[in-house]
């Protein structure tokens, strides 16, 4: 049987330097419940180390966690990256550390903290997380689906960072699974500005650096329970699955 899923799909934790320190899973699922959502994935820059923590914190609790990480290509473009397990996800990990530069410098970008369940500090990534991973869009994409994960183009509307500010265009061979719409437009706003690109789902994400701003946008999906393959299903309308742009309604 087919039920609605509250999702935001795009939440970053305190190992994003941009992301707030009190970003940890403990308050990251408190208040995924508290806005009532049934799913949320954990997406990082170039990183899942988090991921275990939340996972863990949710345990029990009427929630799903869906590990992601929000890679940044050759190109300078922000990719969603969601996956059915863990294990598929430091897969994409290992591929993105292998390629990618630098050290961290936390006065400038901020300190990436790595956490356990109970909100204790682990220790420090010392990579440059937030920089970009010498992959170009198509690596990434093909990457992702190679481990039967999800490629969904992050915040399109945004100038930087997204596919369309930094090429202008979608081109037709990269096989996105979605377009993400920022929280700075809304979807009736998304769809007549970006009309070209209507085959594609448009989904709606908090993409929250701050606890405050979890579920500020939520997308409901028609499936029959909260997984990966449901999801891609939804996102192609098949099997009567289906996405619903839903107004945040706390
Ligand atoms: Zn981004
Ligand atoms: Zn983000």
């Amino acid at each position: 049987m087919l039920k609605s899923f509250r999702a935001d799909l795009h939440v970053h934790t305190c190992l994003s330097p941009c992301g707030d320190l009190k970003m940890t899973p403990q308050k990251i699922v408190q208040q995924a419940v508290y806005k009532k959502l049934d799913i949320i994935a954990i997406c990082d820059h170039n990183s899942v180390e988090n991921i275990s923590a939340v996972t863990k914190v949710a345990e029990g609790k009427n929630i799903t966690i869906i590990p992601g990480m929000e890679i940044c290509t050759q190109e300078e473009i922000h990719m969603l990256a969601l996956f059915e397990n863990i294990e598929a996800a430091f897969e994409m990990q290992a591929k993105v550390y292998d390629k990618l530069q630098g050290k961290n410098n936390p006065e400038v970008f901020g300190i990436q903290v790595i956490g356990n369940e109970f909100d204790e500090v682990l220790g420090f990534n010392e990579r440059l997380l937030i920089g970009a991973v010498d992959m170009s869009i198509e690596e990434v994409v093909n990457g992702i689906h190679k481990l039967n994960g999800l490629a969904i183009a992050s915040h399109i509307d945004r100038e930087s960072y997204s596919v369309i500010g930094q090429l202008g265009f979608i081109p037709e061979a990269l096989r996105f699974d979605a377009l993400e719409i920022s929280p700075n437009i809304s979807i009736e706003e998304a769809q007549k500005r970006f009309s070209e690109y209507h085959t594609y789902a448009f989904i709606q994400n908090s993409d929250a650096h701050v606890i405050e701003d979890i579920g500020k946008c939520v997308t409901g999906y028609q499936i029959a329970e909260p997984t990966i393959i449901e999801i891609k299903m939804a996102l192609k309308n098949e099997n009567n699955r289906g996405i619903q742009n839903l107004k945040s309604t706390i």
